[in-house]
């Protein structure tokens, strides 16, 4: 019956509730279920995104992220990072020996890169981080 939309405040403390007790989350979706069990207690209901809580995770610094990833189209270039929304950091490489450049992109704020091929994430990993 009721539907609720969880302020930003109440998944940060859901997700570091979670995090704390887990250590480490293997994926995103059971990230979200863990988090909408907490926020619940059983009573209300709440929408929430999994992407949201993931950018929420590395703009509060909660935990690391482990990206895996798949390789993809390499015509295809992201603007801003699949994982957190921030704009990816150009990177140019010298390699050594032929003075060829390689362009990679990096994310400065959740440590996410690709280079030419595309890399796609398929699956995150969170560690709780002990020093919070
Ligand atoms: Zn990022």
């Amino acid at each position: 019956m009721s539907y609720q939309i969880a302020s930003d405040d109440q998944l940060i403390s859901a997700l570091k509730k979670v995090l704390k007790k887990h250590r480490t989350v293997t994926s995103q979706a059971l990230l979200r279920t863990l988090v909408d069990k907490e926020l619940n207690k059983g009573i209300e209901s709440y929408g929430v995104h999994a992407e949201r809580l993931r950018k929420l995770v590395v703009s509060e610094n909660i935990a690391t992220v482990e990206i895996h990833s798949r390789e993809g189209d390499p015509k295809k270039s992201f603007a801003v990072c699949p994982v957190c929304g921030h704009p990816l950091k150009r990177v140019k490489n010298l390699t050594i020996w032929g003075g060829v450049v390689t362009i990679e992109f990096q994310c400065p704020s959740c440590g996410y890169w690709t280079g030419k091929k595309k890399q796609i994430p398929t699956r995150y990993v969170f560690h709780y981080r002990d020093s919070f």
